[in-house]
């Protein structure tokens, strides 16, 4: 009963699309996800970088998506992966409620979480002031003060939208410089609602039950000052999520799994796809491009097997 063709781990945008190949291309296939479906989509308040799709709130296109898997036919179960025992032409996808799935190939999209500062305060105040999703914690900061660490797009796109619920955010990033594109930065400071701290880096969270301030120093002045805020949303990059595959040997140094072109890692039959590779450009978008030619690489790989096995 628990035999496939393919699993694939990870339901965002990149499991999705490698879902809707295989299962087009007739294969068994089967996919578990930890959280909901859609990944990090489900923390992006909006979306606008989707070829055809316009404006969307990361819920929409979420539902988009795992609909469409759903038409298709697409078995989805809850399933929180912690091994991959590769055995040849049979992988072992074990899971932490102890299901123990066998399979010919497996897709890997499992994504990042975000990477903390490591200042003190930050994780004793996490969910009491410090924050690292703004859709998800955003209304708790009606009309207060607020910070957002980073200055890439992912940071200067979030405060945008918090700039809607909140009183004032003070923008600090470590670069002297924002990295967010042009379109992104000047959507930012046209709400008028932000300031913006370059070549800081952040010294501590504080507050004793809630944040009440967050303290910063210049990089190269050393100077400090402390920002009085109620909350601090964290937008400072991501870490893979690989710590259950380390065995394998398919990751770098830094935990991103290695593939080639194909999306195919060096064990036959096991591939990589979307934000957990080691990538110049995670997006939504790359993830759908790189879990459809996982699928028809996996759909290749299978049709071998069979030939061998048969
Ligand atoms: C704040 C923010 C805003 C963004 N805005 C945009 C944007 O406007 N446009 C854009 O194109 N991109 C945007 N991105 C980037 C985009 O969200 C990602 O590039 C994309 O979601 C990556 O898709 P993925 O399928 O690789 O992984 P993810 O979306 O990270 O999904 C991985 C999934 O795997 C699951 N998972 C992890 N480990 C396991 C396990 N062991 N077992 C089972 N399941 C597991 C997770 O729960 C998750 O659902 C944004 C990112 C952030 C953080």
């Amino acid at each position: 009963m628990n035999n496939y063709d393919v699993i694939i781990v990870g339901a965002g945008p990149g499991g999705m699309t490698a879902a809707l190949y295989t299962q087009r291309a007739n294969l068994k296939t089967l996919m578990l996800e930890k959280a909901a479906p859609g990944g990090k989509m489900m923390t992006t308040y909006e979306v606008e970088n989707y070829t055809g799709l316009g404006k969307v709130t990361g819920f929409e296109i979420s539902e988009k998506m795992f609909n469409h898997t759903q038409e298709l036919g697409v078995e989805y179960k809850y399933g929180d992966v912690t091994k991959i025992i590769d055995l040849g032409d049979y992988k072992e996808i074990h899971t932490a409620s102890g299901e123990i799935y066998k399979t010919k190939a497996v897709i890997i999209g499992t994504g990042t979480i975000p990477r903390g500062t490591d200042a003190p305060g930050e994780t004793r105040l996490t969910g009491r002031g410090v924050s690292w999703c703004a859709i998800c914690d955003g209304a708790f900061f009606k009309d207060l003060d607020i910070v957002v660490v980073g200055g890439g797009n992912s940071a200067i796109e979030e405060a945008t939208y918090l700039s809607k619920i909140v009183k004032h955010i003070t923008v600090v990033n470590i670069l002297e410089t924002l990295q967010a594109d042009a379109r992104a930065v000047e959507e930012a400071k046209a709400t008028n609602k932000m300031d913006f701290l370059l070549g800081y880096e952040i010294v501590s969270f504080n507050g004793d039950q809630q944040l009440k301030s967050v303290t910063i120093r210049h990089a190269k002045t050393k100077e400090t000052q402390e920002i009085m805020a109620e909350g601090a949303f964290v937008f400072i990059g991501q870490i893979p999520e690989t710590e259950f595959i380390k065995d394998l040997g398919i990751t770098d140094k830094w935990g991103y799994i290695e593939v080639n072109a194909k999306m195919a890692t060096k064990v036959p039959g096991i591939y990589g796809i979307g934000d957990v590779l080691d990538k110049e450009l995670r997006q939504i978008i790359t993830a759908a491009s790189d879990g459809s030619i996982a699928a028809v690489e996996a759909s290749k790989y299978i049709n071998e097997l069979n030939k061998k096995l048969s």
